[in-house]
């Protein structure tokens, strides 16, 4: 399974893409950063990766 990762524009954090993709919204995790990330705020292909291969991604 491809992982793919998302960069916190904030602080450079990065957090695994299929979190985001469940969560749709989550708060940046790096210390003392507000940054909120958005499902929406990932890669063109990144979301149409999870678009074709949902049903691997569900648990
Ligand atoms: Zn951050």
């Amino acid at each position: 399974m491809r992982i793919i990762t998302h960069t916190c524009p904030a602080c450079g954090t990065v957090v695994a893409a299929n979190e985001l993709e469940r969560n749709r919204v989550m708060k940046c995790p790096g210390l003392g950063c507000q940054e909120v990330l958005r499902f929406e705020d990932l890669s063109e292909d990144a979301r149409e990766h999870f678009r074709e291969h949902w049903d691997r991604y569900q648990i």
